[in-house]
């Protein structure tokens, strides 16, 4: 019922703000600022985030709250405890930097915590999320979407990043636009969240091959679910949103976004292109079929024209052998 949904609600906002006064007010919180100070996070963005820390201690949360008379019972379904053989609850957030979860109404509704010490344990991840409960359901939250949704409606477009630290450091070179899915891949519920609120989306994942390939998959499901228009800003291999503003500055990652963006098709040209070998005719022929396919969901005859003639140029063919392979496919699609 809904009232116990406001309590795990009230546990999350007070746990978060705890977390938030020991990494900023305590000599226990020194180290974890330090590492956020570094990665050139100010004071007025970890306030804006309310980024904490959870220390060593792994009863520390959970004394607190039995301090503040919350029961055992409501504790357990925050997700915030491991219940131990025993019975007894341990904070499952330690050692960790905390990154609080907002719903789209801007509650706290769960928690990410990165490790951030070099003498962490290998196998331990490198974010923790708060498990599934009654207010986290991972697939329906879209991080920062709440502070994000004002310049997205402003801006007419949405900046899907893939990890936390990329939203957060766009916001602090001032791009206020940006959300991020939860370390998973895009879900139909953020799909229709965005719909919502936008019709444009601008993927910028990392530059690596996983990003590659999470850039491919979002932006089909992007594509199957409405007419949304996409773009790709594409990072240097090895590179995220989040490590070019730090490496070229906030004025450089803005001039990227407002102006380093490629059509969603001519990611795809780029993207079908490094898998294939097109000097082998056969490759070659199996590229341009698959080109022409993707033409189909290409609404504008001026952008397709343009696709027309790179390809006709590129591969030594005449416009119109393109077109009428192309009016073939067109109409085996109807
Ligand atoms: P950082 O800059 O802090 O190293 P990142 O965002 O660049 O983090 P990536 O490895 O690129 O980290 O991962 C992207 C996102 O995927 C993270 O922000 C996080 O949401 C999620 N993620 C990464 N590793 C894990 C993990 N082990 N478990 C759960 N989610 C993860
Ligand atoms: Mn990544
Ligand atoms: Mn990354
Ligand atoms: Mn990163």
């Amino acid at each position: 019922n809904d009232s116990a949904k406001e309590k795990l609600i009230r546990v999350h906002e007070e746990s978060a703000e705890l977390f938030h006064h020991i990494l900023l007010n305590t000599t226990i919180g020194e180290e974890a600022l330090e590492y956020l100070t570094q990665r050139g996070l100010t004071r007025e963005v970890i306030d804006t985030f309310n980024i904490g820390f959870a220390p060593r201690e792994r009863t520390m949360l959970h004394q607190y709250l039995v301090g503040k008379n919350y029961e055992q019972e409501l504790l357990k379904k925050t997700g915030l405890f491991v219940e131990k053989d025993s019975g007894e609850l341990l904070d499952r957030f330690y050692n960790r930097i905390i990154f609080p979860i907002r719903n789209q109404q801007g509650k706290t509704v769960a928690f990410s915590g990165r490790i951030f010490q070099q003498d962490a344990d290998d196998s331990a991840p490198k974010y923790l999320n708060s498990p599934e409960t009654q207010l986290f359901n991972k697939r329906t939250v879209l991080f920062n979407f709440d502070l994000a949704r004002p310049s997205i409606r402003r801006e007419k477009e949405v900046i899907l990043f893939e990890g936390f630290m990329d939203v957060i450091g766009a916001w602090k070179a001032g791009i206020t636009n940006g959300i991020a899915s939860m370390g998973t891949s895009l879900t139909n519920e953020q799909i229709h969240l965005i719909d919502r609120t936008t019709d444009h989306v601008i993927i910028a994942y990392d530059g690596d091959s996983a990003g590659i390939e999470a850039t491919k998959r979002a932006s089909d499901l992007l594509a199957a679910e409405t007419n949304f228009d996409i773009d790709i800003i594409r990072f240097a291999e090895g590179m995220d949103p989040d490590e070019y503003i730090k490496k070229n500055g906030a004025d450089a990652f803005k001039e990227l976004i407002a102006h380093g963006r490629e059509t969603l098709f001519g990611f795809k040209m780029s993207y079908y292109r490094k898998s294939l070998n097109l000097s082998n005719e056969s490759e070659r022929l199996g590229y341009i079929e698959k080109i022409l396919s993707e033409l189909l969901s290409v609404t504008s005859a001026v952008e397709r024209e343009l696709y027309f003639k790179q390809l006709a140029t590129e591969f030594d063919l005449s416009i119109d052998s393109l077109k009428e392979q192309f009016q073939q496919k067109f109409h085996e699609s109807r």
